[in-house]
């Protein structure tokens, strides 16, 4: 294909790549691209399938409304096979998915209803509850139901894992695959049963998730929870078919987001967090091989859905993901410090525009006015309200118009001092044996408390 007029034609045929950078052991590991596909995820050959096979099924007809509840990729799938057709389209996202996908899938259309990620399957609001009682509010609509679509490991029976038998020669021993609607790993099982039965499929599961136990002792336990997005389940869904999958490991967030920051810095590939995930397991489970096998894992997503999250080190150190210093004192609450020059700050010369600017770039409400390496004073949003309300322009200078209520406060001292200062509205700036260290503020002190549930106020 050189030149096509539909970009439809476009999803799935994506690239094969084998990874020379990482240790693989005796084995040899290959990449499926699907952040190559149209709308960078795995899941534009779902919604495409969905959609069209719906149309057929006459369940989807012109002038209906296509629901969906979505991590973000398989409604980035649909909004673009939906937006090219002609089908408005609901979709129910859990608030733990990242702004980047919203944002996406906000530019292509659809109408995003969100709701809780900290409620499970029963529970109204829990995503999969909510778009079905969606849909069976909206008259002329089709839910499309990837949990429960047997559209959706068809797509990958079909296009995806025949890909990968053709572009491995017809020589594959093992394929690492996540489960987020279980679509993927099922539609695996299945076209390997048929052609090679002794391909064996391994499941990479987010810790937290309930698969891998269910995988390894037959067990359903409680789900807990995990960052990785798209995979992981806290039950198993109904197109899910496990009865292949005999190996499964369990990865945590910080090996997920450390192999994927791998990837990128040694293979060159900007993979999103459940990549990091499936290639932690893939990897593990080819060094572990006593025999030179060819393995396949898939890169689920493109990294650009992430940049604002797993590749943004302070989105990890505020997370507890990215081992910090460890002062053991009130240094640890602090992830952007004077010492790096990470301080988001401004020169008392600066205007009150730039100090504005500033403040909506970084999303931050207040910054430390800092002069020769000390700091002055602090403006907030509201010293530059009362500054407009009295008259001034925005072309005045921060040093006029700065608060001067500063409190120090050394490093030994305890948590519970910083509340009280925060407590009266005043900015903590926090010292060591002298020098200017950081600023504490109330989300640097709520992070803090929440990475260390015993430490008291
Ligand atoms: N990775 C990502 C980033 C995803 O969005 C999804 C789909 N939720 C998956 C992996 C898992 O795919 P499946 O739904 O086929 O199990």
């Amino acid at each position: 294909m050189i030149t096509t007029a539909n970009l439809l034609s476009m999803i799935g045929n994506t690239p094969l790549l084998e990874v020379t950078h990482l240790d693989t052991g005796l084995c040899k590991l290959f990449l499926k691209l699907e952040c190559n596909n149209p709308g960078g995820s795995i899941k534009d050959r779902v919604g495409l399938f969905m959609i069209t096979q719906a149309e057929k099924e006459g369940k989807l007809k012109p002038g209906f409304t296509i629901i969906e509840a979505t991590a973000g990729n398989t409604g980035i799938g649909l909004a673009l096979v939906a937006s090219q057709r002609g089908y408005p389209l609901i979709l129910v996202i859990p608030d733990k998915m990242s702004q980047e996908k919203i944002n996406h899938l906000r530019a292509l259309g659809a109408k995003i209803v969100m709701t809780r990620s900290d409620v499970e399957k029963g529970h109204p609001e829990y995503y999969q509850d909510l778009a079905e009682k969606i849909a069976r509010e909206t008259p002329n609509s089709f839910y499309a139901n990837q949990f429960n679509n047997p559209a959706n490991p068809l797509a990958h029976e079909m296009t995806t894992a025949p890909e990968i038998w053709e572009q491995m020669g017809h020589k594959v021993d093992a394929v690492v695959c996540g489960v987020g609607s279980g679509g993927t790993l099922t539609g695996m099982s299945r076209f390997f049963s048929k052609v090679s039965p002794n391909t064996e499929l391994v499941l990479a599961d987010p810790q937290g998730s309930i698969l891998a136990d269910y995988v390894k002792k037959g067990t359903l336990g409680t789900a807990g929870s995990w960052f990785v997005e798209g995979i992981g389940e806290d039950f198993i869904p109904s197109i899910t078919d496990l009865s292949r999958t005999k190996n499964a490991y369990s990865i945590n967030d910080q090996e997920s987001f450390s192999t994927c920051r791998e990837l990128l810095a040694k293979e060159g590939v900007l993979a999103g967090s459940s990549t990091g995930t499936l290639l932690a397991a893939a990897l593990r489970y080819c060094r572990e091989s006593k025999t030179a096998k060819r393995v396949v894992t898939l890169v689920c997503d493109t990294g650009n859905k992430y940049l604002s999250k797993m590749y943004n080190n302070y989105w990890l150190m505020d997370h507890g993901l990215l081992p910090g210093n460890k002062y053991h004192d009130l240094r640890d609450l602090v992830t952007r410090t004077q010492e790096t020059n990470s301080i988001t700050s401004i020169h008392p010369d600066d205007t009150l525009l730039v100090a504005h600017s500033r403040m909506r770039i970084y999303e931050y409400s207040q910054l430390p006015v800092i002069e020769d390496n000390n700091v002055i004073g602090v403006i907030d949003e509201f010293d530059l309200l009362s500054a407009i309300h009295s008259g001034k322009g925005f072309e005045e200078k921060v040093r006029t118009v700065m608060a001067h209520n500063l409190v120090k406060i050394q490093s030994d001292k305890k948590a519970s001092d910083i509340f009280n200062i925060l407590e009266k509205g005043m900015v903590v700036l926090l010292f060591h044996k002298d020098a200017f260290f950081g600023m504490i503020t109330r989300t640097d002190l709520l992070n803090y408390l929440r990475k260390n549930p015993k430490e008291k106020i």
